[in-house]
């Protein structure tokens, strides 16, 4: 890899190629030198890709949240910035660039094989690479039939993937959401939906509707966008709050005090904001306990029966992309217990567990009068 040019194109905060390559980990994908860099460092997104021989693809940013909506979109935009407002969608991150073949790179920088392939099947996507080899298309694939999220959407019996966003791939410069807006028109790309554009104060109602019917709909929250695409911020429902809490006490030694907490502040500031009654805060309060501890309790009982615990996934696809996700789940370190195994139209089925083996071997632990220190 030619660093000294590596480094001139990815124009990170430092000119020090050691100091920047050290944090890039080489990874081989059909024979390809991937270098990802695995965490966002010198200015540089995590899960930016340098592909050998083929240029760069940037990482997707992290996107900064407000906890209070009224006070915060107002003084997160411009004045003069007029203000998009969009679904943000509870999937995966996918970048799809094309140096030198159509790849799918996740949020760290993992080409995944099937990802691949399904964004390959579900969009028609030859035309806009040959159009614009230098762009990526940044999405998040949806559906309860995924390798990484399972949320249900009306209407989406497997997977869809939604384009919400049209970056230059070396640069990560976006283009407007207007411009992005065109090209997914005319490629036929489909997009989250828009819940409107105006400026920043009257931004803040559409987000207070927007956020209403999402949450009753049990949907995830909204993404705010300027129009030239370069600034983003979200907010998000009580409904992503709960859920989020409920999935990760399904496991609950695979995350941080942080997740717990998070979400907490979140709902906290949401009520006030709101300002709901009383009733309606303890609807909450019943509410956010009951996401904590369901889950729990059921995740004991099934380490105590001796069950699997671990997030579960379903998978539909040819069967050599399916066992070539197995096999890249694999390779990353992932225990797997096979639930159902099965072929469906020419397809391969598969339901699996994750193994959340520190959550097993910390319940198993405790069952078995092991004692805690805190
Ligand atoms: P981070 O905090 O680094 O952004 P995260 O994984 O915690 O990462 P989320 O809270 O899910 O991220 O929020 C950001 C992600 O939301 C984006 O990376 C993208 O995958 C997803 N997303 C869904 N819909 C949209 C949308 N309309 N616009 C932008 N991002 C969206
Ligand atoms: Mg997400």
């Amino acid at each position: 890899m030619d660093r000294e040019r590596i480094i001139e194109r990815l124009d990170p905060a430092t000119d020090d190629p050691d100091e920047l390559f050290e944090h890039f980990e080489r990874r081989y994908v059909g024979g390809n030198a991937h270098y990802v860099l695995t965490d966002a460092r010198h200015g540089l997104e995590r899960g930016t890709v340098v592909v050998e021989d083929e240029g760069i693809v940037r990482g997707y940013p992290s996107i900064p949240r407000v906890l209070v909506a009224e006070t915060g979109i107002p003084e997160f935009f411009e004045p003069d910035d007029s203000v998009v407002v969009e679904e943000k969608l509870n999937g995966f991150n996918v970048r799809v660039a094309a140096p030198g073949e159509l790849l799918a790179f996740t949020r760290s920088g993992y080409v995944c094989p099937y990802t691949t392939a399904r964004v390959g099947d579900l969009l028609d996507l030859d035309q806009f690479f040959t159009d614009h080899p230098g762009k990526m298309l940044c999405a998040e694939l949806i559906g309860p039939e995924t390798p990484y999220t399972d949320h249900d959407y009306e209407g989406i019996s497997s997977d869809a993937v939604r384009v919400f966003d049209i970056r230059d791939r070396e640069s990560g410069d976006p283009l407007p959401v207007a411009d992005r807006d065109d090209l997914c028109d005319r490629y036929d790309l489909p997009q989250p939906r828009q819940f409107g554009r105006s400026d920043p104060d009257r931004a803040v109602e559409t987000v207070r509707d927007a956020i209403q019917d999402l949450d009753d709909a049990g949907r995830e929250g909204v993404v705010m966008k300027s129009a030239d695409g370069t600034a983003l911020v979200k907010y998000t429902t009580e409904a992503q709050h709960h859920a989020d809490l409920a999935h990760a006490f399904s496991v609950p030694f695979e995350y941080g005090r942080d997740f717990l907490f998070s979400r907490v502040i979140r709902d906290g500031f949401q009520a006030v904001e709101f300002e709901e009654a009383p009733d309606r805060v303890r609807e909450r309060a019943h509410d956010l306990g009951e996401s904590i501890l369901f889950p729990f309790v059921e995740a004991i009982r099934r380490v105590e029966r001796g069950d699997p615990v671990g997030e579960i996934h379903t998978v539909r696809a040819e069967p050599a992309v399916v066992e070539q996700l197995l096999a890249h789940l694999r390779d990353q370190g992932l225990t797997m217990e096979i639930l159902h195994d099965q072929h469906e139209d020419g397809q391969r089925v598969v339901e699996f567990v994750k193994v959340a083996q520190s959550t097993r071997d910390q319940i198993d632990h405790y069952l078995s009068g092991g004692t805690r220190d805190e």
